[in-house]
């Protein structure tokens, strides 16, 4: 038996600028970080988030338990990741089995469990072919590249710029920031990277408009999920891949929120009961373990030659063992039919919640598990309503708090979570 080691304090390091703050965190002498309740965030940590202040120490299932023992009903998932909720026991196990035995070797020898995932990935959706990576905005750069690539390899090099939407959102590397054209998140990093044409959410006619003899590709999330839980309808999925099809472009999904299961489907754009020609996926896929995914057709994917696009940890045979692992579970007969069931039970809930304060929730919206709140005002004392009532929920843009439970959450928390909604509903409606 190992005996748990002996707890040292890790006072912060640094000049005499540092020496009068207290400590924030203690370190076992295994170099493991244990929590000193009531310790102030460490100031070694960049301050790009406006962080809870709260730190968990475990998660089972549906729910994190906070350092002080608290259990919170985790409707956030980790922005959409814990799809299979916390420590589930078959993710525990491939993750333990597989860094047991062999953790990365680098993407310059074939690497089994990669093999197999995108194999399996093949099989499950439209993709012949797959290039796994670390995270969302990884897969959607790398998108971005495949859909020049293609028309470069195919004598159409002029056709490099990339339709985009507002209320996108992609991710944070500097060419994801530019296609998503949030101009609050490209504040300060210079000139946007150039190449993408932003146009209103939902405007066909202006779609049409925008095509022209540069355009490579229309790229959207068939459910903006960070822009305010606003779906695309099925028929403009359809219709956008009718003028992909009509004009020689490529279509892109971003389905790094939507894909893995989480609106009922393995991936959201088969409810349209269209394909599109490069996926990007991440968040659900890993449950947890960093990895992201560019699935594409064999016309798209056979130009990205051996050189032309790379990632050192992309496919390692830990992060592909543990979205095998998500798969197995995923892909078991009646998994998705259990998440459309829940999601039924979830969206009646809501309602309820709506009918609670009908001046605050104004809208519900999403597909699948992938639900948002529409209030009349900001989330922020939303969210903040329901920490107190040990219900975890993520804000959106537009006015929107996202309610994003583990696919494999269950009846009864559903409809737990639901009675502290409302009474969060209640609480923060009834604030001026
Ligand atoms: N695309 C979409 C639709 C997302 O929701 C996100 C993250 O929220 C990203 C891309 C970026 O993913 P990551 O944060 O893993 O880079």
């Amino acid at each position: 038996m190992i005996t748990p080691p002996a707890v040292t304090t890790n006072r912060p390091l640094g000049g005499p600028e540092h020496a009068a703050t207290s400590p924030t965190l203690e370190t076992t002498a295994r170099g493991s970080a244990v929590f000193i309740p009531g310790a102030m965030p460490s100031q070694a940590v960049m301050p790009t988030y406006a962080r809870q202040n709260l730190v968990f120490a475990r998660g089972e299932g549906s729910w994190l338990i906070a350092t002080n023992g608290d259990r919170y009903l985790d409707f956030g998932s980790g922005v959409a990741v814990n799809a299979l909720g916390h420590a589930h026991p078959h993710l525990v196990a491939a993750l333990q089995a597989q860094a047991g035995v062999l953790w990365h070797t680098s993407n310059l020898y074939r690497v089994a469990e990669q093999e197999r995932l995108a194999q399996r990935l093949v099989a499950a959706t439209f993709a012949e072919r797959v290039f796994l990576c670390n995270s969302g905005a990884e897969a959607c750069e790398g998108a971005i590249k495949a859909a020049r690539r293609y028309h470069y390899a195919n004598g159409r090099p002029e056709r490099w710029r990339i339709i985009t939407f507002e209320g996108a959102f992609h991710g944070r590397t500097l060419a994801t920031l530019a296609a998503g054209g949030n101009p609050k998140y490209l504040e300060g990093f210079g000139l946007p990277a150039p190449g993408f044409d932003h146009l209103p959410f939902g405007d066909h006619a202006a779609l049409e408009a925008a095509i022209g003899p540069e355009t490579a590709a229309i790229m959207l999330e068939p459910l903006q999920g960070e822009g305010g839980v606003r779906v695309v309808p099925d028929q403009c999925l359809q219709g956008v891949r009718e003028l992909c099809d009509r004009h020689g472009l490529l279509m892109i999904l971003d389905e790094v929120q939507t894909g893995a299961g989480r609106t009922g489907r393995l991936f959201a754009h088969e409810w349209a009961g269209i394909a599109p020609d490069i996926m990007a996926v991440a968040k659900g896929l890993g449950g947890g373990f960093p990895i992201g995914a560019i699935l594409t057709t064999e016309a798209v994917g056979s130009c990205m030659t051996a050189g032309s696009h790379g990632s050192t940890f992309g496919g390692n045979p830990l992060a592909s063992a543990v979205g095998n692992a998500v798969l197995d579970i995923m892909l078991e007969p009646g998994f998705l039919e259990g998440v459309e069931h829940k999601a039924a039970l979830l969206k009646q809930g809501l309602a309820r919640v709506q009918d609670a304060a009908p001046g605050l929730v104004t809208q519900i919206r999403g597909r699948g598990l992938l639900t948002g709140l529409k209030l009349s005002r900001p989330p922020a004392e939303f969210v903040s309503a329901a920490i107190a009532e040990k219900l975890l929920l993520v804000g959106a843009g537009d006015n929107t708090v996202r309610v994003i439970p583990p696919l494999t959450v269950s009846e009864s928390e559903i409809s737990e979570a639901i009675d502290r909604l409302v009474r969060v509903a209640r609480q923060v409606g009834t604030i001026a």
